[in-house]
């Protein structure tokens, strides 16, 4: 780990205290982007822009116990963190990560975590009404996890802007919710989804997909694309004031469903701030056309779920 040594790595909720306090002293501003590791050049997208905007940045890598339900894939999460340290200490020359936070799962639940929702004790964080639909659905406590970690990594690190991708579209309506609501002085800040050449949206979890099967994922943003084509053919061609949801979904679905592989879990077509179902997309109201497709994993009976979105306007 000689390179990566380069970069200060704090373990402790003091260490980043005392860290944050001389960026207080220094009068300095202080991006934040929270990760899970498997860093891929989507993550470095934050971080370079976090790098462009603020005077220090900090990277946390922790995968969170508490937003994975007990059968979903937390044991088998993708943990890379000497890779993950060697592309945050190579990738940014000019002006480096200032620091990673790579805390224990002790550190950031003192009490313990257990899976189980109804077992859990201690304080958890839910945004009521942006976390059932969507990916609530299927992963109920997803986004009371991903709040109460959020919640506790602002608490520790108390950035001056802290940085999210589009990619995952129902998170950052969830964390700007949770930001205003609770009165969090930072700056939300959200990027755009950075795409493999092919179009597949780049995510931690397409390591579980063989190379054939990331090429065939394409077809995910292949249909989003057609389903914004047929808007824009309506609405900017023939002029229509507004375009049905479900003929959007169905030019989105028509497609995936061509290739047995995958299996659609939602394709949904929502207010862009609150989530809300659309039955029609108005231009210029825009809406975020989003769709959870599970694909089979490499060398695995198993299925991976992927998700994606797209904005229209
Ligand atoms: P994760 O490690 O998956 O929790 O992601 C950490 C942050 O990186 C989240 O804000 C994600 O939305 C963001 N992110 C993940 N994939 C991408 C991508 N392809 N483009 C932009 N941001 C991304």
């Amino acid at each position: 780990m000689t390179v990566s040594s380069k970069i200060q790595i704090l373990r402790t909720v003091q260490q980043v205290r005392q860290w944050r306090h001389q960026t207080l002293i220094n009068n300095q501003s202080v991006g934040f982007v929270p990760t899970m590791g498997a860093l891929h050049q989507g993550h470095c997208s934050l971080v370079a822009e976090s790098i462009k905007e603020n005077d220090k940045t900090i990277v946390s890598i922790f995968v969170n116990p508490s937003q994975f339900a007990p059968h979903e894939d937390l044991n088998n999460y993708p943990r890379t963190l000497d890779r993950d340290l060697e592309i945050l200490s190579t990738e940014f020359r000019n002006k480096p990560v200032d620091a990673v936070f790579v805390p224990k799962m002790s550190e950031m639940y003192p009490n313990g975590i257990v899976l189980e929702v109804e077992k859990q004790r201690g304080t958890f964080v839910t945004v009521h009404g942006s976390s059932e639909q969507l990916e609530g659905v299927t992963r109920p406590q997803f986004f009371r996890g991903v709040a109460t970690v959020v919640t506790k990594l602002l608490n520790i690190v108390q950035p001056t802007r802290v940085y999210f991708g589009q990619k995952d579209a129902q998170q950052c309506v969830v964390i700007r919710n949770l930001v205003k609501d609770l009165m969090i002085p930072t700056e939300v800040r959200v990027m755009p989804t950075l795409r493999e050449s092919n179009g597949l949206a780049m995510s931690s979890r397409n390591e579980y997909l063989s190379k054939e099967m990331k090429d065939k994922s394409s077809i995910i943003y292949r249909a989003l694309r057609k389903g914004e084509e047929l808007f824009n053919k309506e609405t900017k061609l023939h002029h229509k004031k507004s375009v049905e949801s479900k003929l959007i979904i169905s030019e989105i679905a028509d497609l995936i469903q061509q290739d047995p592989d995958f299996e659609i879990e939602y394709i949904a077509v929502s207010h862009p701030e609150t989530l809300e179902d659309l039955g029609e997309v108005k231009p210029g109201l825009g809406a975020v056309v989003s769709c959870a497709v599970k694909a089979p994993k490499e060398n695995s009976n198993e299925l991976t779920r992927l998700i994606d979105n797209i904005i229209l306007n």
